[in-house]
């Protein structure tokens, strides 16, 4: 980056746990994005927006019931302290949207996340309103902590950034990327191991051949895996491409 050019990423984590960050984003890809300055994450401790004498961000849930909530001024005062103009600000919840990489493309577009880390049983549910903040879910599961989810979702974001990944946009062949198919296989050397071989398009050296093959590998392995995934388009091209007879040939 250039003297004077701000980070095109920036992001303030808010946790009661801040030692947790980077935690693994300091680490390849990642870490190299944040010491070349292209983004910028700030762990914030909710625990310094508590008003009480013992700095407490958790309570007794009205109503009853197990485990403790976290409060919501607090949460409300951290939140505000960092809002920008253009920030996201996202509570991490397993009620959430679920998170994809259609959002973490619209989540780059913002340049400023705020990404509230819940404990406990979840946060007061005020704390949406009061911060216009969008619940998202990492998937169907109940982790103990938002800190992973924070750290899943800014991953995915960072290496999208132009300039992050070696090869520009690479991320446009992967799956969910590669018009929302999964990716074809891949292989590298040797040619042959314990008696399976790599397919003989890929050493062919011939790109366009190559270039179909993996076009109606990424199809197969969508319809096998995730048939929810497929469009129209994609079923009529798979249709067309079993009328030409084309085999599914994968490895070997
Ligand atoms: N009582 C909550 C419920 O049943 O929905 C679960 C709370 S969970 C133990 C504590 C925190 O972990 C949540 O507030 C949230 O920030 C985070 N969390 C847990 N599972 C998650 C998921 N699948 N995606 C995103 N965040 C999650």
């Amino acid at each position: 980056m250039s003297p004077g050019e701000t980070a095109r990423l920036q992001a303030h984590v808010l946790t009661i746990f801040p030692h947790m960050f980077p935690g693994p984003l300091g680490d390849s890809v990642t870490g190299r994005a944040m010491a070349s300055g292209l983004v910028d994450i700030h762990a914030v401790d909710i625990r310094e927006f508590a008003t009480d004498r013992h700095r407490s961000t958790d309570d007794y849930p009205y109503g009853g019931g197990p485990g403790m909530v976290m409060r919501p001024e607090p949460l409300v005062a951290a939140v505000e302290s960092v809002l920008q103009p253009a920030s996201r600000v996202i509570v991490f919840s397993p009620a959430g949207r679920r998170f994809t990489q259609a959002m973490a493309h619209d989540l780059l577009a913002s340049g400023h996340l705020v990404l509230v880390c819940g404990r406990y049983e979840g946060i007061d549910d005020r704390v949406l309103a009061l911060t216009r903040a969008e619940e998202v879910s990492i998937g169907d599961f109940v982790l103990t902590g938002g800190e992973l989810a924070a750290m899943v979702v800014l991953d995915a974001v960072i290496r999208l950034l132009p300039g992050v990944l070696s090869t520009s946009e690479a991320w446009r062949d992967e799956s969910h990327s590669f018009e929302g198919l999964l990716e074809y296989p891949q292989y590298t050397r040797p040619v042959e191991f314990r008696g399976q071989r790599v397919p003989d398009v890929l050493l062919s050296g011939h790109h366009a051949q190559v270039a179909a093959w993996r076009r109606q590998q990424a199809l197969l392995r969508t319809r096998e895996r995730r048939p929810d995934l497929l469009t129209p388009d994609h079923l009529a091209e798979l249709d067309r491409s079993s009328d030409s007879g084309a085999s599914a040939g994968g490895a070997c």
